[in-house]
């Protein structure tokens, strides 16, 4: 069984990896000249690890990527991290059931009330009741309307932009459900363990066609024709790991109905300024402060070298300054020096000491589909693996629902994929 694999992302990696071992012939069509996809990374000169363009981690509970990981002899590290909170003018450690209790910009009452809802989340495993209703509207109820607008509104605006009164409970579940106090990380960055992976596929006789961009996939009489910038290419199976959009876009002769279903779903892009810095930006260790105040520029920064050690990239400390925008917001066509001079009165405010001359490098990195927004009762309408056309399967960012996007599900579902192309021969 010949297979066509769409994207060298981390779903697109562990379906070919899983499939060549089996000794499947696969090929796998990535239109950049690196594999990663939205978790690719970079390096520089003096630097012993590679880096994210987007700031990346593992949950404790990730556990399908850290199963690859030990199969493919790809070794990580798991250490204990600090979240805070940068609110009213204060950063303030909001990662503990203590912390939370001695925030004393709500009162007794709202502080025990989001205690025991955050409690009720963690524990309780039923997410399909929470889909049901907004975030919006489950939070402001069960933990007030001033929690919901000092704590949660700022950030869900600024994931979220204008759908942030639309995102289900159910996605708020999932991301208290998986927060870990630890963190990991594979040893080298996740562009080395990308290209471990690649370099595994090939050995087991797969290809990877980098800088190779499918145009159109097209069936043929009992076979998926590939179209691509390079040329022609026919397989038995194909499996296309490309957002429900790019998938419609390129797909010929879907049923109008479900092509028109898979462009109804949204997402949204993500705009990081990365920046190479001769001190520590934020004091304590903390590794990510949300930033929860109205009228900041961004959502978050993280400090990157508070998680891995600054050795491992010339000595010198790693924050991103991270922002969740729709795709036409001006901030995507700004230089980086541009955007650093835009945040910078808002940096000092988080830290008064920072000055310009702290800045080594900045970076700007764009992502166009960066954040799937998901609706209401989504588990009843989600297009599945499987598609209308015959040995043409569907798996991506969007599908890992109720879990939020990330690398252990792409992993979880390219394997998902992979078996379902097998069972299907
Ligand atoms: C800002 C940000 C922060 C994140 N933080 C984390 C985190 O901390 N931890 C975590 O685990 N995950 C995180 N994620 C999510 C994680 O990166 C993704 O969930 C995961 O990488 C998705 O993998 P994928 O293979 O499904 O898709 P992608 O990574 O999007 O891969 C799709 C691939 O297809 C290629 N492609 C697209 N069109 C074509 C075409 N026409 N022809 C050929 N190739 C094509 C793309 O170049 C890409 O390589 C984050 C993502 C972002 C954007």
């Amino acid at each position: 069984m010949n297979i066509g694999i769409i994207g060298a992302g981390f779903t697109g990696l562990a379906a070919a990896h899983r499939l060549t071992k089996q000794g499947f012939e696969v090929t796998v069509f990535e239109g950049e000249d690196y594999p990663g996809g939205l978790a690719v990374g970079f390096t520089k000169k003096g630097w012993k690890w590679s880096l994210e363009k987007h700031y990346h981690h593992w949950f404790y509970s990730d556990f399908a990527i850290r199963k690859l990981a030990k199969e493919t002899g790809h070794k990580y590290i798991y250490l204990p991290t600090k979240t805070s909170t940068f609110i009213k003018g204060t950063i303030y450690q909001l990662d503990s059931p203590q912390s939370l209790m001695l925030f004393d910009k709500l009162s007794l009452l709202d502080r025990i009330r989001t205690g025991l809802v955050l409690a009720f989340l963690k524990l309780t495993p039923f997410w399909k009741p929470l889909e049901k209703v907004t975030a919006r509207r489950f939070l402001a109820k069960y933990n007030g309307e001033k929690t919901w607008d000092m704590l949660w509104r700022p950030l869900f605006e600024k994931k979220f932009s204008h759908f942030a009164d639309q995102i289900p409970a159910s996605w708020f579940w999932a991301r208290i459900k998986k927060r870990s106090s630890s963190l990991g990380y594979p040893e080298g960055g996740f562009l080395k363990f990308a290209t471990r992976l690649d370099a595994l596929i090939r050995q087991n006789k797969g290809r990877i066609l980098y800088k190779t961009r499918v145009e159109k996939i097209t069936k043929v009489d009992s076979k998926l024709e590939v179209l691509t910038d390079k040329g022609r290419f026919e397989f038995d199976k194909v499996i296309c790991t490309l957002p429900y959009a790019s998938f419609a876009n390129i797909v010929q002769d879907l049923p109008e109905p479900y092509s028109q279903r898979l462009l109804s779903f949204k997402g949204i892009g993500a705009v990081n300024l990365m920046l190479v810095l001769k001190r520590e930006f934020l004091k304590n260790d903390i590794y990510w402060l949300n930033v929860s105040e109205e009228n900041f520029p961004f959502l978050a920064v993280v400090e990157h070298t508070n998680f891995m050690d600054k050795r491992y990239y010339g000595g010198n400390h790693i924050i991103y300054v991270g922002n969740y925008l729709p795709q036409d917001h001006p901030f995507y066509s700004k230089e980086p020096r541009e955007l650093f001079e835009l945040f910078l009165p808002y940096l000092q405010k988080i830290n008064p000491e920072f000055r310009q001359n702290w800045v080594m490098e900045a970076n700007k990195f764009t992502a166009p589909f960066a954040q799937p927004i998901v609706p209401l009762n989504y588990s009843k309408i989600m297009p599945q693996i499987k598609t209308p056309i015959e040995g043409l399967f569907l798996t991506n960012i969007q599908q890992v629902y109720p879990w939020d996007r990330g690398t252990n599900y792409a992993v979880e579902l390219g394997e998902k994929a992979a078996n379902m192309v097998i069972q299907s021969r």
